[in-house]
């Protein structure tokens, strides 16, 4: 019962990959190259989604505050998916709670300098997905705001944090599924190596921004 429940879990996980690389190829070309550098604040995209900003707090794996302001922006359609994401779990009772969202290339340099591993950080002179504003780190919660036991907490860079581990309970793999299924049914794409991270499709048409998100939240 349980290997069956397995089998199709990775069966799940090997159709989601290949569906968003096709949904990426296939709304590229719809893009609109005036609106890439169009971030909005995802909390007034969405009202329901939570927020536990890591790295605005010295609570991350770098043990250090790296954002001046706790503010999550996101290009706005990747902020519109993420609504569409969070209406489809509502009837479940479960809400998002967002980590992180678009990091400035300044700060992917702070990253960078504490932690110089491609395992870990992505490389500034390539830029992450995140400074392009098309990446999210999130989790679910209930309604009474608590955590669903997931996979391993946030920035576990074990390979228990893979989205094909099979060492983890069997609750957090149901729950993995519920979010993996909600993200990947609006086009999201999952990263194979952190269950908590996914990319809007398109990402890599979206251009790599240094803009300050306390700027553009007018915090001084
Ligand atoms: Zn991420």
């Amino acid at each position: 019962m349980i290997r069956s429940h397995l089998f199709f879990y990775c069966i799940f996980l090997s159709i989601s990959l290949l569906n968003g690389c096709s949904s990426t190829s296939n709304r590229m070309s719809s893009s609109n190259p005036s609106n890439i550098h169009d971030l909005v604040l995802l909390r007034e995209v969405d009202p329901a989604i939570a927020f536990d900003v890591r790295y605005a707090t010295t609570n991350n794996f770098t043990g250090r505050v790296l954002y001046d302001c706790g503010e999550v922006y996101l290009s706005r359609r990747a902020a519109e998916r993420l609504k569409r994401v969070s209406e489809r779990l509502r009837p479940l009772g479960l809400r998002l709670k967002v980590y992180d969202g678009y990091r400035p290339l300044s700060v992917q340099k702070k990253l960078w300098a504490i932690v110089p591993d491609e395992n870990y950080v992505a490389n500034p002179a390539k830029g992450s997905r995140h400074n392009r504003g098309c990446s999210v780190d999130l989790t679910l919660i209930d309604e009474r705001g608590e955590e669903l036991e997931m996979p391993t907490p946030y920035d576990d860079f074990s390979e228990r944090a893979h989205i094909d581990s099979l060492d983890v309970s069997r609750e957090a793999m149901a729950n993995h599924f519920i979010l993996m299924k909600a993200m990947t049914a609006e086009g999201y794409i999952p990263l194979r190596t952190e269950w908590w991270h996914f990319d809007a499709p398109g990402w890599e048409q979206h251009p790599i921004l240094d803009v300050d998100p306390c700027e553009l939240s007018g915090v001084e």
